[in-house]
């Protein structure tokens, strides 16, 4: 069909075959006319003359609210308002959303009076789709932990995120058309000439571990994944990276690597000590492993032990310092901060010791000693043997604060363990070896004690064998009578050892005069020792006394024959009872030889010889049995005595007891 450009008709077929969306409505708003693509748009195809306003099935406002039809843009025209374009949403009947554009306008007729509108519909649907596509991108590199950059392939930083702002410490506004170098270490900016290389190439970069410098000037450890951008030509123009700190990881990562460390050293270290027998090999090896797992600027370990004589010692292994660092300051272990480690109370980890309350309290000092090395960052871990006994401390210093954390005090911890195991062996050897020792020296005089006595018994038998003369067979009798007591006593000595260190030492209690006890005592020795007066001296008529009468008449003899023993020179000992309201005294005092202060304890543990005395017989038992038997009264023994000055026993029995 040919129509006349001329013809009213022309204009409505170009109108109905228009690619833009049209129609029309008389003043009264019912639809005269559409075209094809606004029936297109609609998806359907409403009647002329009937539907008013709009050709759509719904209308919406933009944010989703429902739009009456006599409010659409369209009817809203007819009325009066004047509308530039509004944006709509409509619903198709196959109910998929269309975002519209419309141009409601109205139509004059020749007298000017509002006729009818005429509406232009454009389908902004997917340029609001790429809007809303952008807008959650721009969200999704916002929120993003990861630094998101872009930046131009001469190194020129074009956008920068939140988590750009957050790991590399600059503002958008501070980064913005500056150099990427800012962010490079520079050492390391010739390796970002290679990532631009390989961006021109289009090559990505993966995953790449680095250093980048934050503005604060931290260097920290970051995986850098950088992209070609391309323009719509496909041409690169320029490179986006994301960069993740990776700091957490690389700090899980070393501290992955410092507990398999610490790991393998408690195990090396368990090793090595728990093959040591020294004592101060174990401390030193101990200071020393544990002072280098720390980062102590020094470490020392106090050992509490015990010689002999039980008496306490202390012993020490030092690293980092020289032992003259120590050497002069002692070792308060009362004050308050010292104190629970001594006590075995709890590990005590400071950050910085001068700042805890416990600080300062003990004088002299009130804090650190002066010359002291300078103590901020304290640890002390308690040293418990499995007996539960604390046997000493571990204590670490640095002069800066925050150095010992918490994997520090656990490795310490178990080295501590592993040391007090390894000490307990150590003591335990040693006590074997000492006893050993001991016991090879006790055979040696306990056969030589024995056979004394019975050397002499021969010799007399021998001399009665030969002679008939009365009275020296009478003196003979009696010397060998007095050996074969010797040697009795000796032999009961070593039954009692056995039988107080299996605890089977019995006591039968009753009641007695002690001072006719004495007084049978002195008259046996006054036969048996004549080179010695026994002079008794007692105030009162009687001493009643509840007690094992054989085990206090032991004790009696065996301090009498002590006092005669070891008075070669004298003529006399001493023998004195005393009586109170708490108990009872006895007091055996002699002229002799006397006992230096340093082995007066001494004395009263088993075997123990003092040195004063190399020729005069013993076995070092007595004394032993003596303080055994009246600890088991509940008594106490003792003595008080000057070398060369002669010496004076004595032992109280309570008025009551009873034995253990
Ligand atoms: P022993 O006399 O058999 O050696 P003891 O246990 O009775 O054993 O005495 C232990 C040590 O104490 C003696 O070896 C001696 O060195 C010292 N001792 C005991 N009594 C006296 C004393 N009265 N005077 C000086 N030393 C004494």
């Amino acid at each position: 069909m040919t129509i006349d450009p001329s013809d009213d008709q022309y204009y409505k077929e170009l109108l109905l075959q228009s690619p833009i969306a049209a129609y029309t409505c008389d003043a009264q708003g019912v639809l005269t006319f559409y075209n094809h693509a606004a029936a297109a748009l609609w998806g359907r195809h409403p009647e002329i003359g009937k539907d008013r306003w709009c050709g759509s099935w719904k209308i919406f406002h933009p944010d989703g609210r429902p739009m009456a039809l006599d409010e659409c843009p369209m009817a809203r025209v007819l009325q009066g308002t004047e509308l530039q374009q509004e944006e709509i949403v409509i619903e198709r009947p196959d109910h998929s959303l269309r975002s519209l554009l419309v141009f409601p306008r109205p139509i004059f007729n020749a007298a000017g009076q509002r006729s009818g509108a005429h509406n232009t519909l454009v389908d902004i649907s997917s340029h609001k789709k790429d809007e809303e596509r952008s807008t959650i991108w721009s969200a999704i590199v916002a929120s993003s932990g990861d630094a998101i950059i872009s930046k131009t392939l001469e190194g020129i930083i074009t956008t920068w995120n939140r988590g750009a702002e957050k790991i590399f410490g600059y503002t958008e506004n501070e980064v913005i058309g500056k150099k990427i170098d800012i962010l490079i270490p520079p050492d390391l900016l010739a390796e970002e000439k290679m990532i631009i290389s390989s961006i021109r190439e289009g090559i990505r970069i993966d995953h790449y571990q680095t250093t980048r410098l934050t503005k604060t000037g931290q260097l920290i450890p970051i995986s850098l994944t950088v992209s070609p951008v391309k323009d719509k030509q496909g041409r690169i123009v320029g490179a986006s990276k994301i960069a993740r700190d990776i700091s957490v990881q690389h700090r899980q990562e070393e501290q992955l690597r410092q507990t398999a460390q610490s790991l393998e050293l408690v195990s090396a270290i368990g090793k090595i000590i728990s093959e040591k027998l020294d004592v101060n090999d174990i401390l030193q090896k101990v200071t020393d492993a544990t002072t280098k797992v720390t980062g102590a600027a020094f470490g020392a370990f106090f050992y509490n032990t015990q010689n002999e004589a039980g008496e306490a010692l202390m012993l020490y292994s030092l690293c980092g310092a020289p032992r003259e660092a120590f050497e002069h300051l002692g070792m308060p272990r009362n004050t308050a901060i010292f104190s629970p480690t001594f006590n075995g109370e709890a590990i005590l980890r400071s950050d910085d010791i001068r700042k805890d309350p416990r600080y300062g309290l003990n004088s002299p000092n009130r804090g650190m000693p002066q010359g002291h090395l300078p103590v901020v960052s304290y640890m002390a871990v308690p040293v418990v043997s499995t007996s539960g006994k604390v046997i000493g401390g571990l204590f670490f210093g640095h002069p800066k604060p925050g150095v010992f954390r918490q994997e520090h005090e656990d490795v310490v911890s178990s080295i501590a363990s592993q040391a007090a195991v390894a000490l307990d062996n150590s003591r335990l050897f040693e006590e074997v070896k000492t006893l050993n020792a001991k016991k090879d020296e006790f055979i040696a005089l306990a056969s030589h004690e024995l056979k004394t006595p019975l050397t002499t018994i021969k010799s007399c038998l021998q001399i009665l064998q030969k002679t008939d003369d009365e009275k020296v067979r009478k003196l003979f009798v009696e010397k060998s009578i007095n050996q074969a007591d010797k040697l009795n006593l000796l032999v009961s000595d070593l039954f009692d050892i056995s039988k107080v260190e299996a605890g089977k030492l019995q006591m039968t209690v009753e009641r007695f005069d002690l001072l006719v006890l004495a007084q049978d005592l002195i008259e046996t020795f006054r036969h048996s020792r004549e080179s010695h007066d026994i002079a008794l001296s007692c105030a009162v008529q009687e001493v009643w006394v509840a007690a094992d009468k054989q085990r206090i008449e032991q004790v009696l003899t065996n301090l009498l024959n002590n006092a005669i023993k070891y008075s070669p020179g004298a003529k006399r000992v001493y023998l004195q009872l005393q009586q109170s309201d708490t108990g009872i005294t006895v007091t055996v005092k002699d002229e002799g030889i006397g006992i230096a202060p340093d082995e007066q304890k001494k004395i009263f543990t088993r075997f123990y010889r003092a040195g004063s005395n190399p020729n005069i017989s013993g076995l070092g038992l007595g004394l032993y049995l003596s303080r055994e038997i009246i600890e088991r009264h509940r008594g106490h023994i003792g003595v008080q005595s000057e070398p060369g000055k002669g010496a004076t026993f004595y032992f109280n029995l309570p008025l009551r007891h009873e034995t253990r």
